[in-house]
This record gives structure tokens, C-alpha cells and sequence, in this order.
């Protein structure tokens, strides 16, 4: 599974999932990184308050 780390709202989402209610910044490509890193995602969210989207991870 992929992962999309949006540093400009803290936010992972699945990109398989991804949708509008997403509202990822499509327009600052710097600002976001795609992993498969599962271990990176979660020192995100442990260390840095980083959040999973609440819509990609419901589904
Ligand atoms: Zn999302």
C-alpha cells in the first residue's frame, strides 16, 4: 500500500483512496511524499502529530 504524507495539512492519506474530501494540495508538489514506508508514516504521526485522513483510512 502507498501513502501520501501531505506536510502542509499533517495529514497521511492512502492513495488509493484518495478523493476530494481530501483536499490534498495538489498544487505544492514539494510539500507532499509518497511511501510505502510503513514505518516512516507511523514516526510521522507518533513524533510529529501527524494525523491519518479520516476519510482514506475509513474506507
Ligand atoms: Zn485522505
Amino acid at each position: 500500500m502507498k501513502y501520501l504524507i501531505d506536510h502542509t495539512t499533517k495529514k497521511v492519506h492512502r492513495t488509493s483512496q484518495i478523493g476530494d474530501a481530501c483536499n490534498v494540495h495538489t498544487s505544492v508538489s514539494n510539500e507532499r511524499e509518497v511511501t510505502e514506508n510503513l514505518t516512516k508514516v507511523n514516526e510521522f504521526i507518533e513524533k510529529k502529530q501527524y494525523v491519518r485522513c479520516e476519510r482514506c483510512h475509513m474506507l
